[in-house]
């Protein structure tokens, strides 16, 4: 699905579902009968307490603002793609110097950024949710102007399967999509962007050649 590979299927005992896993890259995808519709995925959504007044969440954001975003840019034009209800990241970078805008399919979904570049793009918790990534991807990837940042956060698969089966990760029923480094190099393939920063664990920084 990232890299075009042939996959094998995955049975998840505990949950009920079956993933296609690629045996080229590893990126795991729930098969599509298992997604949640778009309105029991706004109830889930709904449900999460991403707001201001969780610090556990506050605190998580801003790690990945430190390290992800501020080391290579301070100021510019900031979208947050996917932000949620808080929506949080959106007012943290605001704060941080930015002049930021947020879109979220379900919360926030004016498109005015559609028509618009931007000099910083975050995307915190949405590679997992997508039907789509590579044209997401080739999406965010347009609206950043040259030399721009486009910082992500998702977490890497376990690359055992066993360990995948037993991962807290995808017991969220909205988490659709599992990434490896492997797919995460497939999915800039055909864009201009290049990775210039990782923990290898959860945060990937971009930057628009
Ligand atoms: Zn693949």
């Amino acid at each position: 699905m990232i890299c075009g590979g042939e996959t094998s299927p995955l049975f998840d005992e505990k949950i009920k579902v079956v993933y296609d896993v690629c045996t080229v890259c590893g990126f795991t995808y729930k098969q599509p009968r298992f997604h949640p519709t778009p309105e029991q995925e706004k109830i889930l959504y709904d449900f999460h307490d991403n707001s201001m007044e969780n610090a556990g969440y506050v605190t998580m954001l801003k790690t990945f603002l430190d390290h992800a975003v501020l080391p290579y840019i301070q100021s510019g034009d900031a979208l947050d793609f996917g932000s949620g209800p808080g929506p949080v990241l959106y007012e943290l970078t605001k704060r941080a110097g930015f002049h930021a805008e947020h879109y979220d399919p379900f919360y926030h979904p004016q498109a005015d950024y559609e028509n618009k570049t931007y000099d910083l793009i975050t995307a915190t918790e949405v590679f997992e949710h997508l039907s789509q990534p590579l044209k997401t991807m080739a999406k965010l990837s347009g609206l950043l102007k040259p030399g721009g940042y486009l910082a992500i956060s998702t977490s890497l698969r376990p690359e055992d399967d066993q360990a995948f089966l037993t991962w807290w990760y995808r017991r969220d029923e909205t988490h659709i999509g599992f990434f490896t480094p492997k797919a995460l190099a497939h999915l800039i393939r055909d864009v201009p962007l290049k990775r210039v920063y990782t923990n290898h664990k959860n945060h990937f920084t971009f930057k628009k050649e």
